[in-house]
């Protein structure tokens, strides 16, 4: 499996970090051994100094599909979880000056923190463009999203990147980030909720 992520989904965080608003969705992938296995801490590697929690809307794709339509996109997923994309932050940034791909930055080890559960959209009984989640830090919230505030939705996102990607059973994309990232240190502990559920508990180390 793949995880697709997308950057700069939603504009108050494009902005926050200097970037240009993008027009047309702008990916990139992490590896599965990039996930954080489950219940274990997350250890900020040794070659960073500024790893950053982004939290996501994680769409968890149901079938195999090439060049889908917008509209025919939602016949492609049913459960959405939340994911959290660490960001060595310092290290994108050389990557970025350089004109170098993100990997070392984004798809490391443990950067990939997916949710144990999904939970069907019949059971939330909400459209996927009408969802909201947050993240806390050791029980302060710091970052609040709607799914309804991205630029592109989840339908425009999954016929974008089957334009050039097959997407397959089980493949997760990570759906953009809404404002408020920041750093992360030794001794946090990160949670996070969809819809009132809790649906992330990581322990920084
Ligand atoms: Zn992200």
């Amino acid at each position: 499996m793949k995880i697709i992520c997308i950057g700069r989904n939603y504009l108050d965080h494009a902005t926050e970090l200097g970037n240009p608003v993008p027009s047309e969705p702008m990916f990139f992938l992490k590896p599965d051994s990039s996930i954080l296995h489950k219940r274990h801490a997350f250890y900020i590697p040794d070659w960073t100094n500024e790893v950053h929690y982004e939290v996501e809307l994680v769409v968890k794709i149901l079938k195999l599909g090439k060049a889908i339509q917008t509209r025919y996109a939602s016949r492609y997923y049913a459960e959405v979880g939340l994911g959290i994309d660490f960001t060595a932050r310092d290290v994108q940034s050389k990557l970025k000056a350089a004109g170098h791909p993100w990997e070392k930055a984004k798809s490391f080890d443990g950067s990939a923190v997916v949710s144990e559960e999904f939970i069907s959209l019949d059971r939330l009984g909400k459209s996927i463009q009408n969802l909201q989640f947050d993240l806390s830090i050791n029980g302060t919230k710091v970052q609040v999203g709607s799914t309804s505030e991205m630029i592109f939705n989840v339908d425009d996102l999954i016929s974008y990147v089957s334009q050039f990607m097959t997407l397959k059973t089980g493949d997760l994309i990570f759906t953009g980030t809404p404002s408020g990232v920041g750093s992360v240190k030794s001794g946090d502990k990160i949670t996070g909720t969809l819809e009132g559920f809790q649906m992330l508990n990581v322990n920084v180390k």
